[in-house]
């Protein structure tokens, strides 16, 4: 019996065949994705990121693309484009942000070397966002990857967190109070916690700005006990933390900050 997002992933597939074929990344009519903006997504290679300056508490974090060009018009066309199909060619890039976390962070060798879990946690859309987009583009992203991976590699998703719905609009906010506006904007389920006990705990989103959001999933985690956390992203953006209220300037799309 197929499961529910099984279903739901079936019937989006139906629904990109009627759709008229254009690149996610650049547009170009008659196909999915070009050779060229496919091939600037095959040379990701993921570097340790931080923003500049890093906000207290920000984890580790991982991203495998700068957010622009053909990288910019796939992860848009993808999330708020209703181009579900290039879930496929995404997740090949955050495998490889995974790869590297899991390679570099040094404080976990001895874990995952001892055989721990690592568990995916991804950043959840507000239930605005996902509402209108009839899915969650982030979690289901974290599921192709796993899909791909080595049954005997101990990667589980984990979607333990959630938002309280107390973030206000982020647009217009100066530096100070979107850090402020997205404090306690998450919480862990209770009963997801089983499911991180003892993993090497790993935040996913698709892409980091400020890097308030990852702050916030860390903080989340960090108040429910849950420690030691690092962020994979597939691309970001180095806009500075103190530059002036971006309403105007910020990307359109992914809505992250
Ligand atoms: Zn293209």
């Amino acid at each position: 019996m197929p499961s529910p997002a099984h279903l739901a992933r079936g019937l989006r597939a139906l629904a990109d065949l009627s759709l008229p074929v254009e690149c996610g990344g650049c547009g170009s009519a008659g196909v999915r994705c070009c050779s060229s903006c496919a091939g600037v997504l095959r040379v990701a290679v993921p570097v340790p990121w931080s923003p500049t300056p890093a906000p207290p508490g920000f984890p580790p974090a991982w991203a495998a693309l700068p957010y622009s060009g053909p990288v910019r018009g796939c992860v848009v066309s993808w999330k708020d484009g209703g181009r579900a199909d290039l879930t496929q060619l995404l997740a090949p890039v955050l495998a490889r942000s995974l790869g590297v976390a899991l390679r570099d962070h040094r404080p976990w060798r001895a874990r995952l070397a001892a055989g721990a879990p690592v568990a995916l946690v991804p950043v959840p859309s507000a239930a605005a966002g996902a509402r209108a987009r009839g899915w969650r583009p982030v979690a289901e992203l974290c599921d192709t990857v796993l899909s791909r991976l080595p049954d005997d590699l101990a990667v589980c998703l984990v979607p333990a967190l959630v938002m309280t719905g107390r973030v206000r609009d982020q647009a217009g906010l100066r530096r100070s109070d979107r850090l402020d506006n997205l404090t306690g904007a998450m919480r862990v389920r209770e009963r997801r916690l089983a499911g991180l006990e003892g993993a090497c705990v790993v935040v996913v989103d698709d892409v980091v700005t400020t890097g308030a959001t990852l702050r916030e999933a860390a903080r989340a985690l960090g108040s429910a006990g849950v420690e030691d956390v690092v962020a994979v992203t597939l691309a970001a953006t180095h806009r500075r933390l103190d530059a002036p209220p971006a309403g105007a300037a910020l990307p359109a799309g992914p809505g992250r900050v």
